[in-house]
């Protein structure tokens, strides 16, 4: 790990003076004005550029007796879009904060391209925030909005009108130079923010919440549109959001934090398809949840007892001793809802009869809840093509069978390692829960 730091950092914008009677606007105002390569040049031989740009090594923040992040450790990889999720209090923004330099932590320690960032003041960090309020400033134009990081470092008008017009087109708002935010939409306004940000080309982009404010149609459009300014830009992003269909759909990496906490951090399909906690598994959308303890192993897989006496089994627990306790999860999508008992080619299948009591057309998919004999209740969710059961057999009330395969079950020791948190019960866990709901 390199230990010395950027040698040779040029004009900055603005003063400490101007920052400080500019405190609404300080995302523009603090922004180093480096170019990515210019940073990169300006500190290191290519070849010794640390791969990972933001890290965060055992950084505690507390506010008074509040402990927001604990011990908390993440690396960030140069040019990659990492999505910090989580639910709401969960310290996401507490991290932008503290990459950014707005906050100190109390102990661990922020490197930046492999140096230690404590020293840096926001505007030397080469890091920039977009809000999740956009925080553009109401007495300006568009175009005077773009360009004001710019106009702070005394470039030239023509290039600053080039830099702004690209930045624009860019963003697709041409045209729209002389409205005044409250004459934009939220998606234009959202589009302004970018733009403000990208155009003093931070090396890192930081984006809390975003798109909080957009409703769902244009958020999907943006989703799709930021992902593509990524990868053309080669910027790091790091991303936060609440909504784990939104994490899924943008990021390289999912960091999932719990209370301060790193629960989970890896590639989006691998946080989706093997959530490590149950914490995660339910952040991630797993519905379904059983008390189970362990009874044997085979070749065929694990096989576990529900509080009830159903026998269910999973292929990934062989390493749960015999007669430990643990929670079963499955998703509502790795279930197969049938009306006469399905006849399993093997021994180890999961079957459990119920009876439903809510069906709902979802438009593209399907969604039944079923209460078994336990009384709990689990949620089937299918694509209308494969759950292809005509409605009215599975309306309330009729009796059904719900099935998966073993290699759907995913299986958490409850006084294992893993589980931070009480396992939430299927009890817990009636109905549907998007996780957007929680933020
Ligand atoms: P998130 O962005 O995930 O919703 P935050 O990072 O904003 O969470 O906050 C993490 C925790 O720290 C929350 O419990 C919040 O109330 C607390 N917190 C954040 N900022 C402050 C502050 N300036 N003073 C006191 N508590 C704070
Ligand atoms: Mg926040």
């Amino acid at each position: 790990m390199l230990s010395s730091a950027p040698r040779n950092h040029k004009s900055q914008i603005g003063s400490r003076e101007s920052q400080n009677s500019l405190l609404l606007f300080f995302d523009v105002a603090s922004t180093m004005i480096l170019k990515p390569h210019e940073a990169v040049e300006s500190a290191y031989e290519l070849e010794e550029l640390p791969q990972c740009i933001v890290e965060l090594r055992g950084v505690c923040k507390r506010y008074g007796e509040h402990k927001a992040l604990e011990d908390f450790s993440l690396e960030v990889g140069r040019g990659e879009f990492l999505t910090l999720l989580g639910p709401s209090g969960s310290g996401k923004t507490t991290i932008l904060r503290l990459v950014a330099g707005f906050e100190q932590p109390q102990s661990g320690q922020i490197l930046i391209n492999g140096c230690d960032a404590s020293p840096l003041p926001p505007y030397r960090r080469n890091v920039n925030t977009v809000f999740q309020h956009y925080a553009l400033f109401p007495h300006l134009n568009v175009f005077r909005n773009v360009a004001f990081g710019l106009e702070q470092k005394n470039l030239p008008r023509q290039e600053i009108a080039k830099r702004v017009r690209s930045l624009l087109e860019m963003v697709e708002l041409p045209g729209k130079e002389d409205r005044y935010p409250h004459q934009l939409s939220g998606g234009e306004r959202q589009r302004v923010a970018l733009a403000r940000a990208l155009v003093l080309e931070p090396a890192v982009l930081l984006l809390d919440e975003p798109l909080g404010a957009l409703d769902q149609k244009l958020r999907q459009q943006m989703q799709v549109e930021l992902k593509r300014l990524r990868e053309r830009l080669g910027i790091t992003f790091i991303f936060v959001t609440h909504d784990q269909q939104e994490a899924l759909v943008m990021s390289d990496r999912i960091a999932v934090i719990n209370h301060g906490r790193l629960e989970q951090v890896g590639p989006a399909e691998e946080t989706y398809g093997a959530p490590r906690t149950p914490f995660v598994a339910e952040f991630m959308g797993v519905e379904n949840f059983f008390p189970v303890h362990c009874l044997s192993h085979s070749d065929q897989g694990t096989r576990f007892e529900t509080e009830t006496g159903w026998t269910l089994w999973s292929r990934n627990s062989m390493e749960l001793e015999r007669g430990f306790a643990a929670v079963l999860g499955v998703r509502s999508e790795a279930m197969r809802l049938t009306l006469g008992r399905p006849r399993p080619s093997s021994e180890a299948v999961n079957v459990v009869p119920g009876e439903v009591v809510e069906a709902i057309f979802e438009g593209g998919s399907r969604r039944w809840t079923v209460r078994i004999a336990s009384g709990e209740r689990l949620v089937v969710r299918g694509a209308m093509a494969a759950n292809a059961l005509p409605l009215e057999r599975t309306s309330p009330g009729a009796k059904v069978y719900l099935s998966w395969e073993p290699d759907r079950s995913l299986v958490y020791p409850v006084n294992g390692e893993s589980p931070q948190s009480p396992p939430p019960t299927a009890a817990e866990n009636l109905g549907p829960q998007s996780s957007a709901a929680r933020g």
